[in-house]
């Protein structure tokens, strides 16, 4: 069965999208723990990151890097955190998370409470940035 994310690649389950190519895809989490928080996925579903293969992986990283840029032309912050750990759903993801604090990346926290309006109008500024 599918993975919840290659679904939401397929688009048949909606999400606040902020680029694609070929292989990759980012959008925002729906929980996020900071404003700007944005999953990497491949499109290929790969449970474990670290099963991707090294020219693939270093792709991955190039895509999560642009969505980066993007990150940090239109959120304040100081730099923005990745993160990868893939508990909760088994299909690669890199987080990568606008933070001005190392608290800013804990996930054990409350969730931020956004609201879906919110996260559209993040989405769209993060989107005006990239390139
Ligand atoms: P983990 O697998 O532990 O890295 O966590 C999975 C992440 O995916 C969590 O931060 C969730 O908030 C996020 N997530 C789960 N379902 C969705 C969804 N439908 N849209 C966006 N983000 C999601």
């Amino acid at each position: 069965m599918a993975t919840i994310f290659s679904r939401i690649v397929a688009g048949e389950i909606p999400c606040h999208k902020i680029a694609e190519n070929e292989e990759f895809f980012a959008f925002l989490d729906i929980n996020p723990v900071a404003l700007g928080h944005t999953l990497v996925i491949p499109k290929k579903e790969v449970d474990y990151i670290f099963d991707i293969d090294d020219p693939m992986l270093g792709r991955m990283m190039a895509f999560a890097k642009r969505v980066a840029r993007a990150q940090e032309a239109s959120i304040p912050c100081k730099r923005i955190g990745l993160a990868v750990m893939g508990l909760e759903v088994p299909h690669a993801h890199i987080h990568l998370i606008p933070i001005t604090k190392e608290s800013d990346m804990y996930f054990g926290t409350k969730k931020l409470e956004i609201t879906q309006a919110e996260l559209a109008e993040i989405a769209a500024k993060i989107r005006n940035e990239y390139k």
